[in-house]
Order: C-alpha cells, then sequence, then structure tokens
C-alpha cells in the first residue's frame, strides 16, 4: 500500500500517560518495515478552509488559539499541546491525500492508507472530544465531493473503529450524498449509535449503526460487513467508500471488549474491496484509534498484506454470539434489508 505519513503528526504529544500517543505511529512503522511493497507519501497539511467546510468556523479557530497559548485539557481526554494545531491540520491533509489518490485510481498494491493523527471521528461540527479535534474523513469526503474535477457525487463511510463515529455522523447525518455505517461496541464511549439511528431529512436511511455486544468475535463482524452493510452499500452505490480504520476492536486492545482477531481485519479489508470492485467505487483507508501498539501494528501491516497478494484465511463455521445476530437483524429491519445472515 501507500502509506500516507508525516514526522508532523508525531508532535502532537498529550503526554505520558496517554493512550494516543506517538509511540503508535512509531510501531506501525516498525513493523511495516519488515514488509514488503511498503511506500510513503507526504502530503500538504490543509488549511482553516478546508477543516471549516464540516466544521463551525469559530470552533476551528478556536482550536488554533487553544493551542497557540500551549494547549492544555481541551476535556479531560482530550489534550492538545501547541505542536498539535500542525499535526491537525497534517493529519487532515494525510486524509485527503489518500482519497484523491484512490480517485486517481490507485488500487490493489497502490491502494491508498493514511496513518495521521490525532484520529478524527469523534469529532463533531462545533467541538473536539474523544481524542479528535478535526474530523480528517469528514474533511477529506466533503473536498471530494465539492472538487468538479473528481465526478464524486455520493460517498460511502465504513467506520470498524470499536467506538461509534459520532462525529462523523453527526456532520452528515442530515446528508443522502454520504452514507456513513458505524461498526462498534455498544454502551462503549460516547454512548451514542443505536440501531435506530438512521438519518433525518435527506440524509433519512444513509446511517446505518450496528452496536455489537461486549464479547463480540469474527464471525458476527463479518457477517456484518457480507450482510447488511454490502447490501445496503450496494443498493447506495458511492463513488468513493472510505474506511475508517481503527483497530481498537481487536481482542489485544487494552480499552474494549470485542474479541476480533488480527486475522478478522484481513477479512474485513477482502470483503470490501470485492464490494469496491463490484460497484466499482475508489476505496481509502484512514487511520483512527487502535491502542494496543503490537496488535495495532499487526492489524495495519495485515490490511497491507492483503493488498500486497496475501489471501485472507476463510473462517471455519463458527457460529456467531445469538446476542451479536440479534443485532444484526435488528438492523436488516431497521433498514428494510432483506439478505440471510
Ligand atoms: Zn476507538
Amino acid at each position: 500500500m501507500q502509506f500516507g505519513y508525516s514526522e508532523v503528526c508525531l508532535e502532537h504529544d498529550p503526554g505520558p500517560r496517554h493512550p494516543e500517543a506517538p509511540d503508535r505511529l512509531r510501531a506501525i512503522r516498525e513493523r511495516l518495515k519488515t514488509k514488503h511493497g511498503v511506500e510513503y507519501v507526504e502530503a500538504d497539511p490543509v488549511g482553516i478552509d478546508e477543516i471549516a467546510s464540516v466544521h463551525d468556523r469559530e470552533y476551528v479557530e478556536s482550536v488554533e488559539e487553544f493551542c497557540a497559548e500551549g494547549g492544555g485539557n481541551w476535556d479531560p481526554d482530550t489534550v492538545a499541546v501547541e505542536e498539535t494545531w500542525d499535526a491537525i491540520r497534517q493529519s487532515a491533509g494525510l486524509a485527503c491525500w489518500s482519497i484523491q489518490t484512490a480517485l486517481e485510481g490507485a488500487t490493489g498494491r497502490k491502494t491508498p492508507f493514511s496513518i495521521g493523527r490525532p484520529p478524527g471521528h469523534h469529532a463533531v461540527e462545533d467541538d473536539a472530544m474523544g481524542f479528535c479535534f478535526a474530523n480528517n474523513v469528514a474533511v477529506a469526503a466533503q473536498q471530494a465531493l465539492e472538487a468538479e474535477t473528481t465526478g464524486v457525487d455520493r460517498v460511502a463511510i465504513v467506520d470498524w473503529d470499536v467506538h461509534h463515529g459520532n462525529g462523523t455522523q453527526d456532520i452528515f447525518y442530515d446528508r443522502g450524498d454520504v452514507f456513513f455505517v458505524s461498526l462498534h461496541e455498544q454502551g462503549l464511549y460516547p454512548g451514542t449509535g443505536s440501531v435506530d439511528e438512521t438519518g433525518t431529512g435527506e440524509g433519512e436511511g444513509t446511517t446505518m449503526n450496528l452496536p455489537m455486544p461486549a464479547g463480540t468475535g469474527d464471525p458476527a463482524y463479518l457477517a456484518a460487513v457480507e450482510g447488511p452493510i454490502t447490501a445496503a452499500l450496494t443498493e447506495y452505490d458511492p463513488d468513493l467508500l472510505i474506511v475508517s480504520a481503527g483497530f481498537d476492536a481487536h481482542r489485544h486492545d487494552p480499552i474494549s471488549r470485542i474479541r476480533l482477531s488480527t486475522e478478522a481485519y484481513a477479512l474485513m479489508t477482502d470483503r470490501l474491496r470485492s464490494l469496491t470492485d463490484d460497484i466499482d467505487a475508489a476505496l481509502a483507508f484512514v487511520l483512527e484509534g487502535g491502542y494496543g501498539l503490537d496488535v495495532l501494528a499487526d492489524s495495519v501491516a495485515i490490511v497491507h498484506e492483503t493488498f500486497d497478494g496475501r489471501e485472507p484465511i476463510e473462517p471455519d463455521d463458527e457460529e456467531m454470539e445469538s446476542r451479536s445476530r440479534g443485532v444484526l437483524e435488528d438492523v436488516l429491519e431497521e433498514h428494510d434489508l432483506d439478505v440471510d445472515l
């Protein structure tokens, strides 16, 4: 894969006890050293205008000012230092690079994956939260929709980070030109993302939430991707699919109780790649969370290897948990989809 990366993203350092640490990127880079076919690209940062295309301008200016004054705790979890402002602009710029590169036709071994930080999916229109200041994926999706040259009319975002992508949902909730899907652990931070949150107005039906119970493992996640997600996105027929790729649903991640294996990320990647092939959509990846350094690095590496010719190991016939099946059945009913699980 081509990885969008910049040293500027290491300068955002929320302190030694904070899980969203620069070491996350160092761990990924260290693991990718051992892999074949890894390329790095450094993209330009975005400016205030691009960030303000999906956030309130006053909020964006207040973040810039907060950082310029030395930063501190925006809220108990979300911490900035002076260098954070540049990292925010760089992280969003890398996401834009990833999407543009995909739209220019980069596929297969050239598929783009931006590994910027701070992450973005919790940032709502007018506030930072959950370690996120600017919603990188939303900024990039908006740029793709606004650019006349790209011919993008509809964007799909699949967020498999273990936390609900409340910020991305918030930004696009009333819009029909973005279909947002979130797979997350039920009841975990920030507490939103129930099955019946499906969008409003022109966006009615273009938000899909799959809140999986604690203890859910690979079979239910794979069934979610192959079932409701594939059915809904095939019908929606986007020009571009962005994966909001957090890796904190891994069974060895320290902050969640979803039990995915590393292989699950290869399988979900493989299925989403097949989907984008079938519907002729561009495919791009943007990093979100993931706090177990080893499993974060392993999981990013297996996504890379899946594009570098590695065949994922197909699962045996393990049954999904009955509570997880119940959630998927509720999602199918809520979205009026008729597929076998
Ligand atoms: Zn997360």
